[in-house]
């Protein structure tokens, strides 16, 4: 790759007018680019970081049904933003925008901090979040960097700095800086996160369909599989779980995670790692003593569940436990419920959990 010319795109006046017209008349229909309110593209744009459009369709417009502005967000219980929020994942991004919310209305009287500074400072408000309100919702010059931009720019520039690396994120910011059309900023960040969506995909780019081929390094080069470089990624660690659905007379207990970590504040079944020379059962029955206090039994399995985070999986065994004796006393959940099975629904878990409930509710209906 060495002797690649260097290709002065970046300063050729045509390339933002041919991104900024293919978009006018090719970009999806989304429901929050209707909208020209800060708080809509805020909440659209927390819901988008890290996850897909699809997904966040499912979500965007049950959300601001019933949290319609700041107000009704901050006036909100967090148990119920999170139950909105429940499935799509990195909840701590639900936490912070509803603490970010109950901010806006007390310090700056319920209306979105216009100054880039002032709504950066706001809980869960980044870089990108920051970028991507001011310039959408209030036309302000500065360029957002996500993971579609990253590859749009290693491929137009053939850079060679790895998208992953956190060292080489001056580098890529400097770049999609000089790039931003600043007369139309909104326009153009959506422009270029739509290119990277659509058109310059992961793999096999669709470069005969590309707006700015002509400014593109990679489609010049012929070298679009080579960009954008990244460092290959760690494998991912598997943990064996076990967790017990403990029935006391016709209730089951449920605890409550601590706000802060993965999962933060979800409810869940009590249980935890198996450890090395112990079975399923075993770690089981030790772990519910450990976390709960209690003393069960086992009565059955009742099934095993695969499971994906970001930076590892787990396998979990479920079992069916029979509540013997003691009381409740946490060890490191802030809260616990003994629990019909019919209330459920009422309280927001992991995925993981999802994955039996349906069971659960199916084949002890009988105690409802
Ligand atoms: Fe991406 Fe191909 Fe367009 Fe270059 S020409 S920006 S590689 S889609």
């Amino acid at each position: 790759m060495k002797n690649i010319p260097l290709i002065r795109f970046d300063l050729h006046p045509d390339f933002r007018s041919s991104l900024l017209e293919w978009y006018a008349s090719n970009h999806r229909k989304l429901p929050w680019r209707r909208t020209s309110d800060s708080y809509k593209i805020w909440i659209s744009e927390v819901m988008l970081q890290q996850t897909q459009v699809a997904k966040v369709m499912e979500y965007y417009d049950r959300f601001i049904t019933r949290f319609s502005d700041v107000f009704q967000l901050a006036k909100g219980d967090e148990q119920e933003v999170l139950k909105y929020w429940e499935l799509l994942g990195y909840y701590s991004r639900a936490r912070n925008l509803h603490k970010a919310a109950r901010l806006v209305v007390e310090k700056f009287g319920g209306v979105i901090p216009q100054d880039y500074h002032e709504f950066r400072s706001l809980p869960g408000v980044g870089d990108y979040i920051a970028a991507a309100v001011m310039s959408i919702a209030y036309q302000q010059p500065y360029a957002v960097l996500d993971g579609n931009v990253k590859r749009v720019l290693a491929r137009l520039h053939l850079l060679k700095e790895p998208v992953n690396d956190s060292k080489a994120i001056t580098g890529f910011r400097k770049k999609a800086n000089s790039l931003l059309a600043v007369d139309q900023p909104g326009q153009f960040n959506q422009a270029m996160m739509e290119l990277g969506a659509v058109v310059c995909k992961p793999h096999n780019p669709f470069c005969p369909e590309c707006p700015v081929q002509t400014y593109c390094g990679a489609f010049q080069t012929g070298l679009q599989d080579k960009f954008p470089v990244s460092i290959p990624r760690k494998e991912i660690p598997q943990y064996h779980i076990s967790v017990g659905i403990i029935f006391k007379n016709d209730k089951l207990l449920i605890t409550r995670r601590k706000d802060e970590g993965l999962l933060g504040g979800l409810w869940e079944f009590p249980g935890g790692k198996v450890a090395s020379g112990e079975n399923g059962q075993q770690a089981c029955i030790r772990e519910i003593k450990e976390e709960t206090n209690l003393d069960v039994e086992i009565e059955k399995f009742f099934i095993t569940i695969k499971h994906a985070y970001t930076h590892f999986r787990i396998v979990m065994d479920v079992y069916i436990c029979r509540y013997k004796s003691r009381r409740v006393k946490l060890r490191s959940a802030q809260d616990f419920r003994w629990i019909k099975i019919a209330e459920i629904e009422e309280f927001p878990f992991p995925g993981a959990n999802h994955k039996f409930i349906p069971k659960l509710q199916a084949e002890f209906s009988v105690i409802k």
